[in-house]
């Protein structure tokens, strides 16, 4: 049972589901400046040299200019104030041009990371961090939703269908940017809804009766084979990188080549991960739509 096993149409293809979601965004942006005479414009703000987040800003910055949008690119240096931080955090929330706002995190030590997220304006939050989202969410009201749950829910109706009512969903993970809020979509669906963490006394038992698996935990190869149900759909939001004899490579919370018997399943890399910039556009327009009272 090897990943031969894997035939070609399990496999949830995020890479090429991203790319055809950002053909679809451009075209809305070009009938947006035809309806409006404006384009969605998204803010990101980075402060400090973190490499890693770097290059995820520039992969920010040239996804959004290529849909045809205006990318707003705030660098700052690492020992920029907290006050500092929140005035251009509140010039941004009244930039007409910006209809979305995102803070890199991590924030550099001496920044709290939730004073700066609670101080965007909800309606360009399009992380979907803030409080306000996450209650809207909660409470089944039209909300930014976290773009890397988001993203997993899309690929998750593109296997299933529109309808999910009554499947058995259980999420790993229970994160305020990942667990949390895909759980909360998932009961929004009308499945039947299950969260295992660190501390969940019965993990296998419950993920074998799981219709829909999402892993979101951070641990390579946590889900073995038989933890998974014949016929479930897989997706697994892990990004690990490991070292194997010399070589390192990225892998997901999957043990990948256990998982023949799903019914579908996204690999590591070129699954989930494609899908986070794609949605975060997604919700840029999404907020542009709503800030000028279009419908959606
Ligand atoms: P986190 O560390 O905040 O949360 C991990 C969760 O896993 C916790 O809720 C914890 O209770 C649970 N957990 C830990 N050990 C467990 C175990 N043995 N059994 C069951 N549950 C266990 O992580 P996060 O931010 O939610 O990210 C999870 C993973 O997803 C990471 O690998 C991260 O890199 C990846 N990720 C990917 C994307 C993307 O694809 N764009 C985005 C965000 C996160």
């Amino acid at each position: 049972m090897g990943m031969d096993r894997l035939q070609q149409a399990n496999v949830i293809d995020g890479k090429a589901f991203a790319a055809g979601m950002l053909e679809h965004l451009k075209s809305d942006v070009a009938g947006l400046l035809t309806e409006t005479g404006k384009i969605p414009g998204l803010a990101v703000v980075l402060v400090g040299d973190d490499p890693a987040s770097a290059v995820y800003v520039g992969s920010k910055h040239r996804q959004t200019v290529a849909a045809g949008m205006n990318s707003f690119e705030h660098r700052l240096p690492a020992e920029t104030s907290q006050s500092e931080l929140m005035s251009l955090i509140e010039r941004l929330n009244t930039d007409p041009q910006v209809h979305g706002i995102l803070v890199q995190l991590p924030l550099p030590k001496h920044l709290d990371p939730n004073a700066v997220i609670q101080a965007i304006n909800p309606d360009k939050d399009v992380d979907g961090f803030h409080i306000a989202n996450a209650g809207r969410l909660a409470t089944g009201q039209p909300a930014l939703v976290p773009c890397t749950p988001l993203g997993c829910m899309m690929l998750l109706k593109d296997r299933l269908g529109d309808n999910l009512a009554g499947l058995n969903a259980v999420v790993i993970g229970k994160s305020n940017i990942v667990g949390k809020p895909m759980a909360q979509m998932l009961l929004n669906a009308n499945c039947t809804v299950t969260i295992v963490h660190s501390k969940t006394r019965n993990t296998q038992e419950l993920c074998r009766a799981a219709d829909i698996l999402v892993v979101a935990v951070g641990r390579p190869g946590l889900v073995r084979g038989d933890w998974i149900k014949p016929g479930a759909v897989v997706i697994d939001v892990g990004i690990n990188r490991i070292v194997e004899g010399g070589k390192s490579r990225i892998v997901g919370d999957v043990a990948y080549d256990e998982a023949g018997h799903a019914g579908a399943i996204t690999p590591v890399p070129g699954g989930v991960g494609p899908m986070t910039i794609a949605c975060l556009l997604s919700n840029t327009l999404t907020a542009f739509r709503r800030q000028h009272g279009l419908a959606a």
